[in-house]
């Protein structure tokens, strides 16, 4: 694995080649995880840095599971462009937009809710409706393993589960529709729309690999300069380090590599 801070020089190179983006994962990249969702928060230090970049910088962007709504509640950074829901969802001229794509998936939700209810809430999984996904907590919870594999099989007998793809975080699980529509899809979309010739991912879980795996396709060509950094943790499944250019070593250097990027890419530089 390499170290981030062992290799600064490399990413100098790629950070300023302007016009560069940053874009980001949300819970466990720029926000510790928590026991429950709603206990996330996000440092007072990575909020400064990032309201230091975004007038700095064509685009900072966050991407993540949550829904918008939530993101510009936990984040709270002006100028940041957000992309919810996996991507189903984006913020656009302060307002957000659902992909249409997604709509025949909402009341498909309503049905796989009504018949997984009764067999899961018992056991204590909390439901998160998110309209065209939804999602099952149950970290919390003390034989989670346990319910983690009777979400699975709940999943596997539902009739209105099963146009869903089943999206398996390190923390909670997921229905999500089979859309080709990923925080990949929304990377390459936001590499193009702002014309960026360098970019940094940074992301901590296995949902982050499709985007990872942009960012080293689009370097092939050479004429973007893409770099996938994975926050690394004692909960990271392997794939996570397999895929990135380079590690760092949890939430806290992730504020400390925003921090120096501050002091890298000089104010009016892009
Ligand atoms: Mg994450």
């Amino acid at each position: 694995m390499n170290y981030l801070f062992e290799n600064l020089d490399k990413i100098k190179d790629v950070v300023l080649e302007a016009p560069f983006g940053l874009i980001f994962d949300v819970d466990g990249t720029i926000a510790e995880i928590a026991p429950t969702a709603e206990a996330v928060k996000v440092a007072p230090a990575v909020k400064e840095h990032l309201a230091s970049l975004v007038p700095r910088l064509p685009l900072v962007s966050a991407i993540s599971g949550r829904l918008i709504k939530v993101l510009r509640e936990l984040v709270g950074v002006d100028g940041v462009v957000y992309n919810g829901n996996h991507g189903l969802e984006k913020w656009v001229s302060g307002r957000v937009e659902v992909r249409p794509e997604v709509q025949p998936y909402v009341a498909k939700i309503q049905a796989a809710i009504k018949e997984l209810g009764p067999v899961l809430q018992p056991r204590g999984v909390r439901f998160e409706d998110k309209g065209a996904g939804l999602v099952f907590h149950y970290r919390t919870l003390p034989d989670r393993e346990e319910v983690r594999e009777a979400i699975l099989q709940a999943i596997s007998r539902s009739p209105a589960a099963q146009p869903f793809n089943i999206d398996k975080a390190r923390t909670v699980i997921e229905l999500r529709p089979p859309l080709e529509i990923s925080k990949g899809s929304v990377l390459r979309e936001l590499i193009e729309g702002y014309n960026l010739k360098s970019a940094v991912y940074l992301g901590d879980d296995v949902a982050d690999i499709g985007a990872f795996n942009v960012m080293r396709e689009l370097s092939k060509s050479g004429e973007f300069a893409g770099l996938a950094l994975g926050v690394i943790g004692e909960e990271t499944p392997p794939d996570v380090a397999e895929s990135v250019d380079f590690v760092l070593r949890g939430v806290n250097e992730v504020a400390a590599f925003l921090g120096w990027l501050v002091e890298t890419i000089p104010p009016g530089s892009n």
